[in-house]
């Protein structure tokens, strides 16, 4: 890590009145550092926790006058390490973590640090709900500049869906509001590759009536009922109902035991008719059943202990259009597992795939917000978590041998029905250099290249999937 000269950092401290700075040498410096993954940690050559607009903007000018990398920290949840720097200026909003609520309007404002806790618990203590993460740890920053799946997206669509305006400053240092009145251009490429513009302060959503608790919890089943629960899960989608929502989860049992496939469900209505929808479930005999009326916010909690901070961990999409196959979910299932139980250090490993009423998300044109991905095809995350460093490289390249599987049957699925082969797939699950995606900004990516020439024309924003551009901005990445 170079050193930046203390001439310039106190050149800085000048500028800053509120900030926290923390530098190599002072304490709390390498707690600033940690991120969800120890895989995001990088050595920064500062860090600035600024509490208003007006310091990240000072901290913003004085990164581009020394020529220093930029990386902004919103909730860290970033496993290939875009929201830190090796020896640059890390703007870390965590002390940027107030959530307001208008009770009158149903609507949330939360500032750029906060994470979907904050969100969720703040709603929660006036009856209302926000479309945010189903892993309430994670930050609003990064989850809604990418678009946003929640539970609640299918019956109010994704975050950016539900997104009013954001206040951002922009490269220059300008604070501006972006929304639908103002700086429109912007506001569209916030909502799906709003990495690449500048650092947002605050994000206003609308929110919703969510007095009532929901119906949810996981199920556990042996690794026999995987046909038949593919089946159900696919069923579930045939015949969609928005409130509902499922992931399947191929993990091992409590401390490393047996392969078990987990279902997570959830249901916004009453326990009669949550047992309802849920029935062909149950019907095959769960060996745990949690499902209960439970409040929303602790839906978002229900993962919370199986991604817990700390280890290495490398986070790769997969998207497929369904049905989705039993008989291939049978082969991932089964050479996932092998690879998990002989490993011993792979043990915390898990497969995730979504089953998401696509029907509201889809009914927003393409054209009208940045994310190119609003299609039928589903989400799913390979999640590798090990503590080994020396294992990075061959852990990550096994995770990108099985994605490479999931894009050959998507790309077949999808040309066999006459679609375009190569969808857009989703950009909060595709993490920079180290995924077998390759198609993120689909046909929206000329209208970006444009929003970004006018906003970041010398790419300071450049860590999380930088919009390709001519050679002269392209140079930074
Ligand atoms: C455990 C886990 C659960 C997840 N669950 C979901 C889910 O339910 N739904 C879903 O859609 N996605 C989910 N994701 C994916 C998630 O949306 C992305 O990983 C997201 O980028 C995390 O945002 P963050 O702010 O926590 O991370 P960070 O690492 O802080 O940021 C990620 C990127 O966003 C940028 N960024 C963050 N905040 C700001 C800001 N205020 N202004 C400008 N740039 C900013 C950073 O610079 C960085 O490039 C999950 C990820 C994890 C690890």
């Amino acid at each position: 890590m170079s050193q930046i000269n203390s001439a310039a950092i106190e050149a800085l401290r000048s500028r800053l009145k509120n900030a926290t700075i923390y530098t190599p040498d002072s304490e709390g410096y390498k707690k600033s550092l940690i991120r969800w993954s120890d895989t995001g940690t990088k050595y920064a050559g500062i860090v600035v926790q600024p509490v208003d607009a007006a310091d990240i903007s000072a901290a913003l000018l004085w990164a581009q006058e020394n020529s220093l990398d930029l990386a902004v920290k919103g909730g860290g949840h970033s496993t290939a390490g875009t929201s830190s720097s090796d020896g640059g200026l890390v703007i870390d909003l965590s002390r940027m973590n107030q959530v307001t609520v208008d009770v009158a309007k149903k609507i949330i404002t939360a500032q750029g640090g906060a994470t979907w806790k904050e969100v969720d618990e703040a709603g929660a203590v006036h009856g209302l709900a926000a479309v945010g993460g189903t892993v309430n740890h994670t930050g609003v920053g990064g989850l809604t500049l990418g678009g946003g799946y929640g539970w609640l997206s299918g019956q109010y669509g994704l975050t950016i869906d539900n997104l009013l305006s954001a206040t951002v400053v922009l490269a220059d240092g300008n604070i501006v509001t972006a929304s639908a009145t103002e700086n429109t251009d912007l506001f569209w490429g916030l909502r799906g590759a709003g990495y690449n513009f500048g650092v947002v302060v605050d994000f206003t959503y609308q929110a919703y009536e969510q007095k009532d608790p929901v119906f949810s919890g996981i199920l556990g089943y042996t690794p026999d009922k995987l046909e038949e629960i593919m089946d159900a899960l696919n069923e579930s989608l045939a015949n969609p109902d928005a409130r509902f929502g499922a992931m399947c989860i191929f993990a091992l049992g409590p401390e490393g035991a047996e392969p078990m496939v987990l279902v997570l469900g959830f249901f916004n209505g009453s326990h009669e008719e949550g047992e309802e929808k849920f029935a062909s479930f149950t019907a095959l005999k769960p060996v745990l059943n949690t499902l209960d009326m439970i409040p929303y916010s602790m839906v978002n909690t229900l993962q919370n202990p199986q991604a817990t901070y700390g280890d290495r961990k490398s986070f790769k999409g997969i998207f497929y259009e369904p049905p989705l196959d039993p008989k291939f979910a049978r082969t991932i299932f089964n050479d996932f597992m092998a690879k998990i139980q002989a490993e011993e250090d792979l043990t915390n490993s898990a497969i995730i795939l979504e089953f998401t009423d696509m029907r509201k998300i889809c009914e927003v044109p393409l054209t009208a917000t940045a994310l190119a991905s609003r299609n039928p095809t589903q989400n799913g995350i390979i999640y590798l978590r090990w503590t080994d460093p020396s294992r990075d490289l061959e852990h990550r390249a096994w995770a990108r041998g099985i994605q490479a599987k999931w894009k050959v049957e998507l790309d077949a699925r999808t040309k066999h029905q006459g679609g375009e082969s190569n969808v857009p797939q989703y950009i909060n699950y595709a993490e920079p250099g180290d995924s077998v995606v390759n198609n993120i900004y689909g046909g929206n990516l000329e209208r970006l290249q444009g929003i970004k020439a006018k906003y970041d024309p010398t790419n300071v924003f450049h860590k999380m999937q930088p919009i390709p551009m001519g050679a002269s901005v392209d140079e930074k990445q």
